[in-house]
């Protein structure tokens, strides 16, 4: 393969390589976080997609650009730290043929939340209750499995709001003393009423009152990225709806499974909740430069 392609994790450092010369290199990626692989295309050369385990992710070409293409390649808050193999799969001369590249998932530096509760507090739930938390699961898993094959995207991402932020993606959830989860997205101080922006253009995928998130909006930007906005007060779009970045989406509220108001935004790439900072920022640094 005479591609030479360039590999951007946490948007640290721009390398460029030709993979004939090395068989294996290390690269680093935190868990929860998303890695960015960069490719310039070649001719002859038909970049397929990077498999990683059993999952496939594509290789889209890159918003503003006909001869770069790029993947995305999201770790779970919960993967391994390890060693992963990452095979490129592409076309050459018609022939199909893979490289592969090693990377290191390193654990990553989030902060503890330590819960001291009777256990009988924990989760005390009516058979309805869990039917409909089971429900929206499932209907929000269908969402986030279906990757748009185009992109909406072509400017780089804003913040919902402009606010502070008051609790950090990652943030682990130790009840009594074992791991019960960790905090999905990052959550920005916002009093009810406040305006919530869309972060990117994107067609409204959901618009619906849930269980634990409250007022939720989901958006799809295509090729697998989602962004989301829970425990909305009011709704400004409708499912199916086309919107533009900054269009209001609704109103910031404390509705859902909240102890006060404010707007928990998350992102996802393919089905895998990802800290929605860290994607911005290695998306507006790489891939949607201009305004
Ligand atoms: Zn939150």
């Amino acid at each position: 393969m005479k591609a030479i392609f360039t590999l951007l994790f946490l948007s640290v450092s721009l390398m460029a390589f030709n993979i004939e010369k090395v068989d294996v290199l290390e690269y680093k990626v935190a868990n929860g976080k998303t890695a960015l692989i960069l490719f310039e295309s070649q001719e002859g050369i038909e970049l397929l997609s990077v498999r990683v385990g059993k999952k496939r992710f594509e290789i889209f070409p890159m918003p503003n650009s006909e001869e770069k293409k790029y993947a995305l390649i999201p770790f779970s808050y919960y993967a391994k730290t390890e060693n992963k193999t990452l095979f490129i799969n592409y076309k050459e001369n018609e022939k199909l043929k893979k490289e592969s590249l090693l990377l290191k998932v390193v654990k990553g530096e989030y902060a503890k939340e330590e819960i001291h509760v009777s256990s009988s507090k924990v989760n005390p739930k009516s058979a309805a209750v869990k039917k409909r938390v089971s429900q929206e699961y499932s209907q929000a898993m269908k969402i986030y499995g279906t990757v748009t094959p185009k992109s909406y995207l072509t400017k780089p991402f804003i913040f919902p709001l402009e606010s502070k932020i008051t609790s950090a993606f990652g943030k682990a959830r130790v009840y009594n003393g074992s791991l019960k989860g960790y905090h999905s997205g990052t959550d920005y101080r916002a009093s009810v009423g406040t305006p919530i922006k869309a972060a990117n253009d994107a067609r409204v995928a959901l618009v619906k009152k849930r269980f634990y998130s409250g007022g939720t909006v989901l958006l799809d930007h295509g090729e697998g990225i989602y962004t989301c906005y829970f425990h909305m007060s009011a709704f400004n779009v409708k499912e199916g709806d086309f919107v533009k970045r900054g269009e209001i989406l609704g109103l910031s509220g404390k509705s859902g499974r909240v102890t006060g108001p404010h707007l928990h935004f998350s992102a996802r790439i393919n089905s895998v909740q990802v800290d929605p900072l860290q994607l911005i920022d290695i998306m507006n640094k790489n891939l949607l430069t201009g305004k």
